[in-house]
């Protein structure tokens, strides 16, 4: 499955976060076949929806969707060249589809930080420069292969245009910039190189609590990572919360002014950056949130279930969640004729509730 890497400098209080992360024991406990390795913290994506299905279909259990987080220790200036953790930290970066990095704001002198202040702007600049200097790196070892390909095989277009897509890119990382939102650059022909800084970033800012509902506070660190997402929280703040019930976090998150938690923001943003959505299905065992990829169409998304529903698939029934909700039950809504039959073609959208129709 797709998975965030958490990446940081030192002191920000990624192990807090991390720590935060992995304490949803509740979520562990619904998905006792999924393996999960200590560096990996599996968050469920909130979804009010399955509440409203569980109590018009009277399920039982309520399962969300999952983002899987991966704590990635160790970046430190000069990983790029092997200082510290370097190159084992680059390759879990390299693994993952996305990258979060958890930026310190909060100040406390009894926490030193590696480069003497607090100062958010420097330290997303130290990460994104060891990102840039590390693809350049591989961009340099890369390109004497490409040019002997495209100057060998000069008729085809493939090798012409991986060479000039890396040497397009090669000139935004010399400029200093990460490739991500680079326009002129065709990303998806670097796939086979396995660069860093063409993956999605998300931005944590660890605010002291105080520093919550300071508005302009967010809108300057906002403005640092436009257009990338940036999510604000205190990390000591959400370890708390993951230890209390439902009743007594949404207290604690009200008296600072919050609605949400931040882990909450963090698994919803993070789930929609790596390109995914979700399909509903309900009954009395379980109402779920099942996790495809943008675009997926009807037999990809029985496939997620079991693959036996996908090679099999003959057609699905599928109501949206907000037609189903207006007629308030499967019933009604069949007879209102919100019910839709759809074939293997048809291209699954957020919110479908879906029963799905097979040849065993
Ligand atoms: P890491 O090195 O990035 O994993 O950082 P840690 O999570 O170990 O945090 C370093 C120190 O900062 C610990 O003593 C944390 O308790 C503290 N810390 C983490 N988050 C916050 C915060 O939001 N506010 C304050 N005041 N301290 C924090």
């Amino acid at each position: 499955s797709l998975s965030i890497g958490i990446v940081g400098l030192p002191n920000v209080g990624k192990s807090t976060l991390f720590n935060a992360l992995t304490k949803n024991d509740a979520l562990a406990a619904n998905y006792p076949f999924a393996t999960i390795e200590p560096n990996v913290g599996v968050v469920g994506v909130p979804d009010g929806r399955l509440g409203r299905l569980a109590e018009i279909f009277g399920s039982a259990k309520i399962l969300p969707a999952t983002v899987d987080f991966v704590d990635i220790a160790g970046i430190v200036r000069g990983a790029s060249t092997g200082e510290g953790l370097g190159n084992k930290f680059l390759a879990n970066i390299r693994e993952s589809d996305a990258i979060c990095q958890v930026i310190r704001v909060f100040d406390d002198p009894d926490v030193t930080h590696v480069d003497g202040e607090v100062e958010p702007s420097r330290d997303i600049e130290t990460i994104n420069t060891e990102l840039i200097l590390a693809d350049l790196q591989t961009l340099e070892k890369a390109l004497p292969r490409l040019e002997k390909d495209a100057k060998r095989n000069a008729k085809d277009k493939d090798s012409q245009e991986l060479l000039a897509a890396a040497r397009a890119a090669q000139d935004i990382l010399d400029g200093g910039t990460s490739l991500y939102a680079a326009k002129d650059v065709d990303l998806a022909r670097l796939r086979e190189l396995s660069l860093l800084t063409v993956k999605p970033f998300i931005y944590v800012f660890n605010l002291d609590s105080g520093e919550l509902a300071d508005e302009a506070l967010r809108a300057k660190l906002q403005e640092l990572v436009s257009p990338a997402e940036a999510i604000f929280l205190d990390a000591k703040i959400e370890a708390e919360l993951a230890e209390l019930d439902d009743d007594e976090a949404q207290e604690l998150l009200e008296s600072m002014g919050q609605t949400e938690s931040g882990l909450a923001q963090l698994a919803r943003v993070g789930f929609d950056t790596l390109g995914l959505q979700t399909y509903l299905t309900a009954g009395p065992k379980e109402a779920r949130a099942w996790t495809i990829k943008k675009g997926a169409t009807a037999p990809e998304a029985a496939g997620v279930i079991h693959t036996d529903f996908q090679r099999g698939f003959i057609k699905a029934e599928v109501v949206s969640y907000d037609d189903l909700i207006a007629a308030g039950d499967m019933q009604a809504a069949r007879a209102a004729g919100k019910v839709r039959m759809e074939g293997k073609d048809y291209v699954m959208a957020d919110g479908d509730v879906v029963e799905f129709r097979f040849n065993v």
